[in-house]
């Protein structure tokens, strides 16, 4: 079942739960994250990062089409949304949510320009997911870990003026692999989750620790972004096989196979089993 990324979050709000937003970026890994979705009943967000795919379009009709026929509610969200233009053709593929991230500009630069893209989402229907403070990158870790964590006064303010359905918050993950070792602001997190109406997403769930999603899922994120554990689990699933002889042929199952059981990890991590509204046949 196609659904908006907003009808999910809000309900992961509610239910007090996160719902994993796996990286998917070819027909192959969004079976693989689908059918994991099913298999535990578990809403789940396609992240799908503009660029990954070389023709948004084909991948949008695939994503929908798929998603249609889910057990589950599946939304498909365009994350790090870039340009204005790139947004617009997320919209135009079938995303039912789309990511501006303009983490990086000053705070009113941000707030027009996400209010400006959100106004035009939200009139056809998609939802609309922006950040503040900045998540930046493993290798970064020492500096940015802790130097652009969001501010909630900020958040307050911006969430009003933008619109927004549901706002990325830094709280001391990273994205890609750690340098040193993950520091979550949890007292912050708490101070957010009680002054911010909607809900909040956790970008760089990946090497976070078990522990500290699961914590973070019941102090109010309700989105949490999965990408290199699951490539790597995907990776390591075909390295183990023995393709001497026709293991070649099942590549993609393998891959699948890897991808597919570290998702169902973290959706037991997360809560979110059970919640996806399992249709019957
Ligand atoms: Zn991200």
């Amino acid at each position: 079942m196609l659904v908006t990324m907003k009808e999910l979050l809000d309900e992961a709000k509610v239910g007090g739960y996160a719902v994993p937003a796996p990286n998917v970026d070819n027909e192959h890994n969004l079976r693989a994250a689908i059918e994991a979705a099913e298999e535990m009943n578990s809403p789940v967000i396609i992240g799908h990062i503009c660029g990954y795919n070389p023709d948004i379009q084909y991948f949008g009709r695939i994503a929908t089409d798929l998603a249609r026929r889910a057990k589950v509610k599946v939304a498909i969200n365009l994350d790090h949304g870039g340009s204005f233009e790139d947004c617009m053709a997320g919209i135009q593929a079938g995303f039912t949510s789309i990511m501006i991230d303009r983490s990086q500009s000053s705070f009113d630069e941000n707030v027009s320009e996400v209010k400006e893209l959100a106004k035009a989402a939200h009139a056809l229907g998609v939802s609309v997911e922006a950040e503040l403070g900045h998540v930046g990158v493993g290798q970064n870790y020492a500096v940015d870990g802790k130097q652009m964590l969001t501010d909630p006064d900020e958040a307050v303010r911006f969430v009003k003026e933008t619109n927004v359905d549901c706002l990325a918050v830094a709280v001391g993950t990273a994205h890609g692999v750690y340098q040193g070792t993950p520091k979550i602001r949890f007292e912050l997190l708490e101070e957010l989750t009680e002054k911010i109406p909607v809900p909040l997403v956790l970008h760089g769930g990946s090497g976070s620790g078990d522990e500290n999603l699961s914590r973070c899922a019941k102090l109010g994120i309700c989105k949490v972004n999965l990408s290199n554990d699951l490539r790597k689990a995907a990776i390591e699933s075909l390295l183990k096989q023995d393709i001497s002889g026709d293991g070649a042929y099942e590549m993609y199952n393998y891959l699948a196979d890897g991808y597919k059981a570290k998702l169902k990890h973290y959706i037991e991590i997360l809560g979110s089993k059970g919640m996806g509204g399992e249709l019957n046949d």
